[in-house]
C-alpha cells in the first residue's frame, strides 16, 4: 500500500547537514500492525512525518497505492494528510473544552462522515464515558478517545507516535490490543512508533532504525494477540 524507495532526509542546521534518514526502503501493508523501534535520534519522528505527509524527503520516492506522494503539490499533499492519514499522539492532543463525544464528532464533521460518533467510542470501549471532558478521563481513556477521533476520519493509514509512552504497562497492553484489532479487522493499516521492545512480538512487521538507517525488517508469521 505504501512504499518507501531510497528515502533520504537531510536537515540544514547552520552550515552543517544532519542526515536524519539514509537510503530507507520498506513497505506498509493493510491488515498489518507495523511496529517501528529505535533509540532516540534514530529517525523515527522524521519517518512518521514523511509517512503522514507533514514533511517531504530530500531524495527518494514514496508511493501510496501507486500514487507518487513526494511529487504532489502542497495542496494535494494536504488532502492526502487530511483524507488518508489518522494520527494518534503520546499526549492525546484532545480539545480540553469539548467532551469525548464532541472531540470525535468534530473530526467526523470535518471529514463529512455521517457515521454516529458514539459508534467510534463504542468501538474503543468508551461508551460509558462519552460525556466526560478530557480532564475527567484517565490517560488510557484519553488515548481511546484520540483513537476514536482518528478513526472518525476513516483513514487508510493510522500513524501512532509513542501511543503508550505515557501509560502504565496494563493500560499500554489494552491500547496495543485496540490498535491490533483495528489492523486485523479493518482496511486501515496501523503504524506504531514505540520505545517498548515487548511490543515487537505483537506486530506483523517490525522495522528497526539506527542512526537514520534501517537496521532490520522482520515479519512475524504469527504475532502474539493481546487478550
Ligand atoms: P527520533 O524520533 O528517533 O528521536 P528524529 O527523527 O526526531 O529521531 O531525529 C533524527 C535526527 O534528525 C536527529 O539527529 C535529530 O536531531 C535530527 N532532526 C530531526 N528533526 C530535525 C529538524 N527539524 N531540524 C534539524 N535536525 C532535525
Ligand atoms: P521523540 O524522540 O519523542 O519523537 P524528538 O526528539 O524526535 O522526540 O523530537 C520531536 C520533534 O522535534 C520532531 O517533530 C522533530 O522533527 C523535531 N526535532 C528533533 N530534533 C530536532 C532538532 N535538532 N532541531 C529541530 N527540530 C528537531
Amino acid at each position: 500500500m505504501i512504499k518507501f524507495s531510497n528515502i533520504n532526509k537531510e536537515y540544514q542546521v547552520g552550515n552543517q547537514v544532519v542526515k536524519a534518514l539514509s537510503q530507507v526502503n520498506f513497505e506498509i501493508e493493510p491488515h498489518q500492525l507495523t511496529v517501528i523501534l529505535g533509540p532516540s535520534g534514530s529517525g523515527k519522528s522524521t519517518l512518521l512525518n514523511i509517512l503522514g505527509g507533514m514533511d517531504r524527503p530530500t531524495k527518494g520516492d514514496i508511493s501510496f497505492n501507486d500514487r507518487q506522494i513526494n511529487k504532489l503539490n502542497d495542496h494535494d499533499l494536504t488532502s492526502y494528510r487530511r483524507e488518508v492519514v489518522g494520527f494518534v499522539f503520546q499526549f492525546y492532543n484532545l480539545i480540553p473544552s469539548l467532551t469525548a463525544l464532541e472531540n470525535v464528532a468534530i473530526a467526523a464533521q470535518l471529514n463529512n462522515n455521517d457515521d454516529l460518533s458514539e459508534n467510534y467510542l463504542k468501538s474503543v470501549g468508551l461508551e460509558e464515558r462519552m460525556n466526560n471532558f478530557p480532564n475527567q478521563l484517565s490517560g488510557g481513556e484519553m488515548q481511546r478517545v484520540s483513537i476514536a477521533r482518528a478513526l472518525a476520519k476513516k483513514p487508510k493509514l493510522l500513524l501512532c507516535d509513542e501511543p503508550t509512552g505515557a501509560l502504565d504497562s496494563t493500560t499500554s497492553m489494552k491500547i496495543l490490543g485496540i490498535l491490533q484489532n483495528i489492523a486485523n479487522t479493518t482496511d486501515t493499516a496501523v503504524v506504531m512508533v514505540t520505545h517498548n521492545p515487548e511490543f515487537e512480538r505483537y506486530g506483523n512487521r517490525i522495522i528497526r532504525l539506527k542512526d537514520g538507517e534501517i537496521e532490520s525488517i522482520n515479519d512475524n508469521e504469527q504475532p502474539l494477540l493481546v487478550g
